[in-house]
């Protein structure tokens, strides 16, 4: 055959898929490029390798048979990231932005019935409109608008959005809420793990489980928000998996978020485990400089404001840890020119943004609040985090909990090698290095690692 020929079956089996599956799942899943062929392989691009890795999962066998139907015999595809199709936003309108970035508002808007009283539990600016798509978090903002414009479509049910604190994953569950709320009569229910707890066990000392479960068994749309709260809850994990089962039978869309994958949770029941990870399962990144300007200039577009590009640029530059950072050190700056009533000016930001600025270094963090974290996240002991044992399972996490005491805190590395049962100093340095070296050769390393930091700096603050 010649390759011409490949070009042609590859759109051919494209356009049945198309059918078959409808525009929204198709533009989601199929940003899909031919690139070369031979007697034995097609090599098709993908934009990431997020995407390279559900595509094969969801649509590799699927796509092979629908060419096995077409030319009669097998010619397995080779997903290779392409990322010049980065820029080729899937299902949303990529708009005119120069920054890679842009909202969703054209996609969603035109269906609006703008007079519906605002749903309780939801907050009002947590639309899909204020919600600005980057680097970080396009796929799960495709997702997200697939759910809200289809929910209970079985491909997105549940949908999971994972992510460290302050990217975006409470934002993103609210504008679906939102989203159906506006366009339907779904009886919506968005409610977070601790509060969905709370609620049982009370119900529990009651007496009253009827109604609990009445409650939440008879809802078109469940959202339960940071379900990584429920670990060591193993009555309330039961009663979310009777509830998961009950709702999913019915085809009820249900989403949760959480700070980490499914896998990772640690003493959570592993049905539910499962069922909460089979639908759609996306993660939300640190959004880079572009990312987080377009942000910034989104959240300042309601207050009529004098804050100039170049401040805007400033804290962009400067704070790189999450969006709720970004956001803080913004809200300081309305509220300083709400007093003094001038411009901001490039040094009256950098004076009174000193402290956000800071290195993310943070003096009341302990080296052992990180052990303790770390030795949870990865379910091992504090005994073993810092002891002599050299299992694969235990070299890692000791590693990595150096690494990070390096990086959040202002100890020596003779310090933290003391904190390590003793160990000396190289001994730090070369584990550092080793994380590094990790880090550099996969980068999806890294925005884990992210997350990690994240959420010790987190309980850090609390502790
Ligand atoms: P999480 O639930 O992951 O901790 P949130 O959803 O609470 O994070 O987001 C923290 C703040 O950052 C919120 O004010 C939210 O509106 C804002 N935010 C996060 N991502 C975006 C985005 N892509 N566009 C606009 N605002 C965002
Ligand atoms: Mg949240």
């Amino acid at each position: 055959m010649a390759s011409g020929d490949y070009d042609i079956i590859w759109k051919e089996t494209m356009n049945q898929i198309r059918e078959e599956l409808g525009e929204q799942e198709f533009a989601m899943w199929f940003n899909l490029e031919y690139l070369d062929a031979s007697e034995n392989e097609l090599t098709i691009g993908v934009p990431s390798t997020f995407y390279q890795d559900q595509v094969r999962q969801r649509y590799q066998l699927y796509i092979e048979n629908k060419i096995r139907e077409l030319i009669g015999k097998n010619l397995p595809i080779n997903f290779i990231v392409n990322t010049r199709q980065m820029e080729k936003a899937p299902a949303l309108p990529a708009g005119s932005e120069k920054t890679s970035t842009s909202t969703m508002t054209k996609s969603v808007s035109s269906t609006n019935k703008e007079s519906k009283k605002p749903h309780s539990q939801l907050r009002e600016d947590y639309t899909f409109n204020t919600y600005v798509i980057g680097d970080n978090n396009h796929f799960a903002a495709n997702a997200a608008l697939a759910v809200a414009l289809n929910p209970g479509t079985t491909a997105y049910n549940p949908l999971l959005i994972y992510g460290g604190v302050g990217l975006g994953k409470t934002h993103l569950m609210q504008a679906i809420g939102n989203e159906i709320h506006k366009k339907s009569e779904n009886k919506i229910i968005y409610i977070t793990a601790e509060t969905f707890t709370n609620e049982f066990i009370q119900a529990v000392r009651e007496n009253n489980t009827a109604t609990f479960k009445n409650k939440y068994r008879f809802v078109d749309i469940l959202l339960i928000d940071d379900i990584h709260f429920l670990q060591n809850k193993k009555e309330t994990q039961e009663e979310l998996f009777n509830t998961f089962n009950a709702l999913y039978d019915a085809n009820k869309q249900m989403v949760f978020t959480c700070d980490r994958p499914v896998s990772e949770l640690k003493d959570f029941n592993d049905r539910l485990q499962n069922r909460v990870g089979r639908g759609l399962n996306v993660d939300l990144q640190i959004p880079k400089y572009e990312t987080r300007f377009a942000i910034l200039k989104k959240k300042i577009e309601p207050y009529n404001i004098n804050i100039s590009d170049e401040v805007i640029e400033l804290i962009s530059r400067n704070i790189s840890t999450n969006i709720r950072d970004l956001e803080s050190a913004l809200n300081k700056l309305v509220a300083y020119t709400d007093i003094i009533k001038k411009p901001v000016t490039l040094e009256i930001a950098q004076e009174q943004l000193r402290d956000n600025f800071m290195s993310p270094k943070q003096s009341n963090l302990s080296i052992e609040i990180i052990q303790r974290e770390v030795a949870d996240y990865y379910g091992l002991s504090l005994g073993d985090l810092k002891g002599k044992k050299r299992t694969q399972r235990i070299v890692f996490p000791r590693q990595l909990a150096m690494y990070i005491s390096r990086k959040l805190t202002d100890y020596s590395t003779i310090e933290i090698g003391q904190s390590f049962g003793g160990r000396d100093h190289a001994t730090v340095i070369h584990s550092c290095d080793k994380i590094e070296g990790i880090i550099r050769a996969d980068p999806k390393v890294e925005s884990k690692i992210q997350n990690i930091m994240n959420i010790i700096k987190t309980h850090g603050v609390k502790s």
